[in-house]
Order: C-alpha cells, then sequence, then structure tokens
C-alpha cells in the first residue's frame, strides 16, 4: 500500500516538478523574446538614426527635460506664460479685427440678406482688414498659382454650371464622373502610366496621406506587416509625417546631402528592414527644390518588395514637361550638377508605385484639387473604404471624403482643357526659365549668398556663405519690400516658388535680392518675423516647443470670430 502511495506521489511530484520546468522554459522564453523583439528594434533604430545621431538625440532630449524642469520653477514658469500670453495677444492682433466699431457676424441673421447686401458686406470685410501682401503683385513666393486672367472665368463659369453636383452620386451627375475619371487618365498619361489607376483628392496633402494608408493596407495583406515603418527624406512634405503621425506608422527621416541636397541613399539602405511598406522619394520636394534619386530609389523598392512613393506635388504640371522644354540637364549652381541629365521620375521607373500630383498647383485647377495615382488598379484598392454593413446603407468611398464638390472637378477639367499641352509646356518654360535666372544671379553676383543644390524646377533657395549675413534677416528685408518669401530650417535659407506670377518681376527679385543683402548686413534689426520665428526654434533644446505653442496659438485665433 504504501509502496504504491509513495509511487503515485512520486509520479505527482516529477509531474509537478515537469510542469515547473516548463513553466520555468516559458518564463525564459518569454524574458527571451521581449529582449530580443527590444534588442531588435534599438538595432533598427541605430540602423535608420546611426549611432551619432541617437547620441545626439538622447542628448537633445535630456537637455529639453532639464530645461523644460527649470522653466517649470514658478518663477521661471511666470515669466515664461507672460511671454507667452504677449504673444498670443501679438497673434491675434494681427490676425482677427480689433475694436468696438468691428462688426461681427456672429450668429445667423434672423431674416436673410439680400444679394446686393452680401456682396457690399464682402468688399467691407475685404476693405476693414487691408491685406499685408496683395497676391496680384506676383511678389510672393508660391501660394497663388494663377492660370492667366482668362482662367478665371473659365474656373467660375465651370463652378456655375456644377455648383450643387457632388460625384458621391454618380447617377445624379454622370458628368462629373467622367469628368473625374478623364483628370485622373490625363494625369496618368503625363506620368506615363495609361494603364495605371488613380483618383482625385482635396488637395496634394491628402493625396500623400492616401499613398501612405494604401501602402500600409498593402503591406499588411500582401506581407504580414503590422508595425509598419517608412523611410522618408528629411526634405520631404510634413504631409509625410502627418500621415505617419495619423496611421501610427514609425517614420524614418533620412538627412540629404549638405551640397546637393538629395537623400542620402545610404542612409535610406540602412534604415529599411522587415517592417519597412515604403520608400519616399520628392520630384521635386518643397524646401529647396531638389529632385531625389528617383531610379536609385526605385531599384531598392524594387529588390526589397517595398513600395516607393514619388512626391511630385509641386513638380505637378513642371516637371512633366522639362524635358520637351529644353530643361533636359540640371543647373549647375554648385559646381556638381554640371551637364548632368535629369533621370526618369515618373511610372517609366520600376520600382515606382505611386506618384502624387497637384492639379491646384502648376496646373492652375482652383484649389482644393489633386491626385494620386497607382501603378496598377489592384494597388488602388487598398484606398478604398468599404462598410457593407452600415445601417444607413451599403457604404463605399475612394478617399477620405465622403460628399465631394463636383463644381470643383469640374474647374479642373475646364482648367486642363483650357491649358492644354502647349498651354503647360509654354508655362513651364517661362517659370523654368525665371528661377534659372534667379539661381545664376544668385551664384555669379551674390557672393554673400549660395544656391541650395542644383533644383531642376521651379523652386530656388538660398542660404547664406558669409558671418556678416543672416539669410533670414534678408527674407525679412524681403518682406519690407513687399515680398512675401518661405523661411526654411537646416540650414537656415529662404526660397522662392517661382510661378507665372513671378516671371515679369523677375529682375525686380534680384535687385532686390541685392539690396536686401546689403541692408541686412548693414543693419540687421534682428526683429523681423522670419529672424523671430526660426530664431527661437533653433535658439535651445526646448525652441520647438515653445515654436509649437505660438503656432497653436496661431491655429485658435484662425476661429476666433
Ligand atoms: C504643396 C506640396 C504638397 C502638398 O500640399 P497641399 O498644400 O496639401 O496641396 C506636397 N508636397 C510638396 C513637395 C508640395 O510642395
Amino acid at each position: 500500500m504504501s509502496s504504491v502511495v509513495q509511487k503515485a506521489s512520486s509520479n505527482v511530484r516529477a509531474a509537478v516538478s515537469q510542469r515547473a520546468l516548463t513553466f520555468d522554459k516559458l518564463k525564459t522564453a518569454l524574458f527571451f523574446y521581449v529582449v530580443w523583439t527590444n534588442s531588435l528594434k534599438l538595432y533598427r533604430h541605430l540602423c535608420a538614426r546611426g549611432i551619432a545621431s541617437t547620441l545626439t538625440d538622447v542628448y537633445k532630449w535630456v537637455a529639453q527635460k532639464v530645461i523644460l524642469l527649470v522653466l517649470r520653477m514658478p518663477k521661471m514658469k511666470k515669466k515664461v506664460e507672460t511671454e507667452m500670453a504677449k504673444a498670443k495677444i501679438d497673434i491675434e492682433s494681427k490676425l482677427v479685427p480689433q475694436g468696438p466699431n468691428v462688426i461681427r457676424h456672429l450668429s445667423l441673421p434672423s431674416q436673410g440678406k439680400t444679394s446686393d447686401w452680401i456682396t457690399q458686406e464682402m468688399q467691407r470685410m475685404d476693405e476693414e482688414m487691408g491685406n499685408e501682401v496683395d497676391w496680384r503683385s506676383g511678389k510672393l513666393s508660391g501660394a497663388v498659382y494663377h492660370g492667366g486672367p482668362d482662367m478665371e472665368q473659365i474656373i467660375v463659369a465651370a463652378f456655375q454650371r456644377y455648383c450643387v453636383s457632388n460625384p458621391l452620386h454618380p447617377d445624379v451627375f454622370p458628368a462629373v464622373r467622367k469628368m473625374e475619371a478623364e483628370i485622373v487618365a490625363m494625369c496618368l498619361r503625363m506620368y506615363n502610366n495609361p494603364d495605371g489607376a488613380g483618383t482625385t483628392t482635396s488637395g496634394g496633402t491628402e493625396s500623400i496621406v492616401m499613398a501612405v494608408k494604401t501602402h500600409r493596407e498593402w503591406a499588411r495583406l500582401e506581407k504580414g506587416i503590422t508595425e509598419p515603418e517608412m523611410v522618408v527624406p528629411e526634405s520631404a512634405h510634413a504631409a509625410f509625417d502627418k500621415a505617419a503621425d495619423y496611421f501610427k506608422i514609425k517614420f524614418h527621416s533620412i538627412p540629404v546631402d549638405p551640397v546637393t541636397r538629395q537623400v542620402d541613399l545610404k542612409r535610406v539602405k540602412r534604415a529599411i528592414n522587415a517592417n519597412t511598406i515604403m520608400l519616399v522619394g520628392s520630384a521635386v520636394n518643397f524646401p529647396d527644390g531638389n529632385m531625389d534619386p528617383i531610379p536609385e530609389l526605385g531599384a531598392l523598392a524594387k529588390k526589397h518588395n517595398i513600395g516607393l512613393h514619388v512626391d511630385c506635388c509641386l513638380g505637378s504640371f513642371i516637371v512633366p514637361f522639362l524635358d520637351e522644354a529644353g530643361f533636359s540637364e540640371f543647373p549647375d549652381f554648385t559646381g556638381t550638377g554640371g551637364r548632368k541629365k535629369v533621370p526618369l521620375f515618373d511610372f517609366r521607373v520600376p520600382g515606382v508605385t505611386s506618384i502624387s500630383c497637384d492639379t491646384h498647383k502648376y496646373g492652375f485647377a482652383p484649389k482644393g484639387s489633386s491626385v494620386v495615382m497607382y501603378r496598377n488598379a489592384e494597388l488602388r484598392r487598398h484606398q478604398y473604404y468599404l462598410n457593407p454593413e452600415w445601417m444607413g446603407g451599403v457604404y463605399a468611398s475612394p478617399s477620405l471624403a465622403g460628399s465631394r464638390p463636383g463644381s470643383l472637378i469640374a474647374g479642373t477639367w475646364a482648367a486642363m482643357q483650357y491649358m492644354g499641352r502647349d498651354g503647360y509646356l509654354a508655362s513651364c518654360k517661362s517659370i523654368v526659365s525665371c528661377a534659372r535666372k534667379i539661381g545664376q544671379a544668385i551664384t555669379d553676383s551674390i557672393p554673400e549668398l549660395y544656391v541650395l543644390g542644383n533644383p531642376p524646377a521651379s523652386v530656388v533657395a538660398f542660404a547664406s556663405r558669409s558671418p556678416q549675413v543672416n539669410v533670414l534677416e534678408v527674407g525679412d528685408k524681403m518682406r519690407q519690400k513687399g515680398w512675401h518669401l518661405n523661411g526654411l530650417m537646416r540650414p537656415a535659407a529662404v526660397h522662392i516658388a517661382c510661378t507665372r506670377l513671378t516671371v515679369p518681376i523677375v529682375d525686380q527679385f534680384i535687385a532686390d535680392l541685392k539690396d536686401s543683402v546689403n541692408e541686412a548686413k548693414l543693419s540687421p534689426s534682428g526683429q523681423g518675423s522670419m529672424v523671430a520665428v526660426y530664431g527661437l526654434g533653433t535658439s535651445s533644446a526646448v525652441g520647438p516647443k515653445m515654436v509649437s505653442r505660438l503656432a497653436t496659438a496661431f491655429l485658435d485665433a484662425l476661429y476666433k470670430a
């Protein structure tokens, strides 16, 4: 009996200890799994960022925490808050009309107004605020992509005809559906992919956000990627960061070559790993108008079976015409671009999976219009949103918006028909000539400044090579002469995106720029808005946090009636 019990109990003990053993093994396995995945994450992060910039990041992070702690001390906090409050009032006073005499329309009029009243009131409001920058003078960078005096009529006529139309209901507005499909088809041919697919969107940002969403879905379904990452040049548009932020995608920002301003391919290669869903290249980028090496990026995308989005939002209706317009080579502002051919950047490059093209930039379409294109219709399907079980009915929509303005589609279609290939070719010739003239003038006759890279299209950015000249101060002096240019960071620089409005006043721009450089050298005020904002942003580790607070105050002020 006892031997039986003994045997049984020893069996049980063995079983228990065996179980304990497996439990222990499991615990160890789990421990190593956690260590392994986190090491992998750290390793991938180090590969993408490099050891030096990771250490700089850590240093910055620590410095930021320390300064923030100091700023939280009651005395400092009070000082910061008073300064912020002052800045906020300053921002509001610039944007929102002040005083007891301002008429505000804060609730619905109890009785509807007449059409005459509306026109008069709009005129009065225009006069009440005045405008600091008169866009018709042409003295501004980008912002208004004007298609000439007749274009306004063409667009308004299209708006009027299709005022209430909504492409969400193609059975009610069949012509709008057809025009939308034709806009996409025309762009696909322009970017050499007639058999591809695409959709219209509300602007470049939506095109980019949609392309990122499409690649994320594609990678999840085709490759099982659940922790997506994307590899993006730091010169790419902020819309990519925005998309990564919205969709929780890990974002690797890759530096550009300091001379050519093209993305550093070695760093791109290092950042690619098993979770990468897509690469990005710009043709051309917003900050300095340079073009990333798209064929090389395409080869990398193909090798790793991942996507490559080429951002042609700004290049739009300029870059497809460069060759024909006689600009098949890069300019040579740096001594590195001499007689180098502009390579292919569209769907002819193997590996390119999507392209965004803003009809509302150099296409001269009304604002709120862009196109996102894919290599094939299969890829486009990952952009769609479908809900077959919605209580409100089967719901299917191609992009972010539900209801959409058919009038914008009609306006865009009309603008493209009105311009035609010859119109866009002529606009490319005059705009790119204008940009090259500015770049050449800076290179040849303004020794204090240099052009960033060898921008092939419409944008020219310049930085200072003289310790006596702060380029942001030059931007502020230009502002005093009526020019509205863009300030840039890393390095501090200023750019102009030439438009048709810039073309007739290019000589004045160059003359004003020379004067501004001299004035900035002789009498720097240090008070202009470019110096203030970008000076603050780069002043210390918490600079960006402070600028973010100011930017938030700015956004709040936009909605102050
Ligand atoms: C303008 C622009 C975009 C998108 O901008 P939207 O203002 O949303 O139309 C994207 N990329 C580049 C390079 C741009 O210049």
